[in-house]
């Protein structure tokens, strides 16, 4: 499309008119078109080819067509340009380097080669997803994640739908409707702004009962709240935020043996739900799963996609009679997960069995757990190709930074991590303009390239960055346009 042509340029350019376009046929005839009509198809080529030539016209009209824009070869060019880009996928491959492992936003945790294949053999031939290769009859899908599930957490049954949002809904919905649940005032989480435990909590039929205050909750607290109305006795955790200074809140054991008199279930929603300890790893601490199950839980809800490192899923473990009940709900079946959830989960939670390759293994660790020098020395390798890239408006270092987790798993913590600083300019005005500008121009490459503004610089933490995609970052900083 021209741009509107200054007197100066008009000197020196020569001005085409309606005439010099070509017809949509020859441009379909040229050579070079070829390879686009055997890509695209010729509908789609056609089409672009007028859409392209309307634009001159109006141009011409417009007495702002330059020669340059009717010359064959540049127009298939373009033509190419622009059918690129309309081919190319609306869910797209990028570069979190926002220093946040487990980023909602961009798709949480990434699976390992092992789930990849086995999402690929789902994908591509028929599978057992409800089939009892045994007796030949109908099987059921849980089936062939649930040995694994209570192998490593302890639980005598599990059950797998879309994510934790609906394992919650879920579980209230069967074991709560029409009754009450018990949860502490300060356990009132809400996720992403779309996920209220209160809401739930309503949507699922069943009646809020908070107790205790924001900072302190009492085992009392709890007691006196039961009633006959009571269906359970509720915890969730505080995944994205962290109550400090004069608190109290009650253990799981505790909460156990309070309802266990009263024959009412204890449920914990762990949200990121980790399956192993995480300081042998140097991570900060976290009750697992297995834990929570063996303070006396009876039920616990957690993600598939957040520390887990696996496929968007929720997870219930626990009780095999209130596992049951939660199966037969209508619920379920409309929360069911698809079959590429399940070939993907499988092999991750097989991961898990040999703990001492979990690190190497399970792209989520291995992400968590990237040591401070191999981020440096990545850091600073590709620190010249970015400043060369950007030019002299920006600088560019290589420094120290933190890295979180993410996705509501240990709020407060942070891991050390390295990365690239870039600031605009020195002493001009306007820093925010540019750094705006190069956050954009990163954002628009074919691999967009995310990272964050913070203290007047954009920030690119480089603990995600895989060495095998440094190539791509590396060639694809050449095109930028600022
Ligand atoms: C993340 C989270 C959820 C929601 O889980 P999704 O898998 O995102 O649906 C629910 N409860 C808690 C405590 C969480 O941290």
């Amino acid at each position: 499309m021209a741009a509107a042509i200054t007197q100066a340029e008009a000197a020196t350019i020569s001005i085409a008119s309606v005439s010099d376009i070509p017809a949509v046929d020859r441009i379909l005839n040229l050579t070079a078109a070829q390879p686009l009509l055997a890509q695209y198809g010729r509908t789609r080529v056609t089409a672009a080819v007028r859409r392209h030539l309307d634009q001159l016209r109006a141009d011409a009209l417009a007495g702002k067509l330059a020669q340059a824009d009717v010359d064959e070869s540049q127009l298939v060019e373009i033509l190419a340009k622009q059918l690129a880009a309309a081919n190319r996928l609306h869910l797209r491959a990028l570069f979190n380097l926002t220093g946040t492992v487990l980023h909602t936003n961009l798709g949480r945790a990434l699976l390992p080669d092992e789930a990849v294949q086995a999402v690929t053999s789902a994908l591509t031939a028929p599978g057992n997803l409800e089939f009892d290769l045994e007796t030949g009859g109908r099987g059921d899908r849980d089936s062939l994640v649930e040995d694994v599930l209570c192998e490593l957490t302890g639980a005598e049954a599990a059950t797998v739908v879309n994510n934790n949002a609906a394992a919650v809904l879920l579980m209230l919905n069967a074991l709560a409707q029409r009754k009450e649940v018990i949860v502490s005032r300060g356990e009132l989480v809400e996720i992403g702004g779309a996920f209220r435990i209160p809401d739930i909590m309503q949507r699922a039929g069943a009646k809020l009962v908070e107790v205790g205050s924001t900072n302190r909750t009492h085992a009392a607290d709890y007691a006196n709240a039961i009633t006959p109305r009571s269906a359970m006795l509720m915890k969730v955790h505080c995944s994205n935020y962290a109550i400090s200074g004069f608190t109290h809140s009650v253990e799981v054991s505790t909460l156990a043996e309070l309802a266990r008199p009263h024959g009412l279930p204890v449920t914990v929603d762990l949200g990121s739900g980790t399956l192993v300890d995480l300081t042998q790893w140097g991570l900060p601490g976290e009750t697992t799963v297995r834990e929570t199950i063996r303070q006396g839980a009876d039920l616990v809800t957690f993600s598939g996609d957040k520390l887990l490192g696996g496929p968007q899923a929720g997870l219930i473990v626990g009780r095999a009679d209130l596992i049951a009940r939660i199966k037969k709900n209508p619920l379920k079946r409309a929360l069911r997960v698809g079959k590429l959830t399940l070939a993907a989960l499988e092999p991750v939670l097989r991961l898990y069995l040999a703990p001492e390759f979990l690190a190497e293994r399970l792209t989520t660790l291995r992400l968590l757990t990237r040591n401070q020098l191999a981020i440096r020395v990545q850091a600073e390798r590709l620190l010249s190709v970015l400043q060369t890239a950007l030019g002299t408006r920006y600088t560019v270092t290589a420094e120290a930074m933190f890295s979180q987790i993410g996705s509501g798993a240990l709020p407060v913590d942070q891991l050390p991590s390295y990365g690239l600083v870039v600031r605009a300019g020195n002493g001009a005005k306007r820093h925010g303009r540019a750094l705006d500008q190069l956050e954009k121009a990163l954002r628009q490459l074919p691999r967009p390239v995310i990272g964050r503004i913070a203290s007047d610089a954009l920030w690119l933490d480089c603990r995600c960055l895989e060495e095998r995609d440094e190539a791509v970052f590396n060639a694809q900083l050449l095109d930028l346009s600022l």
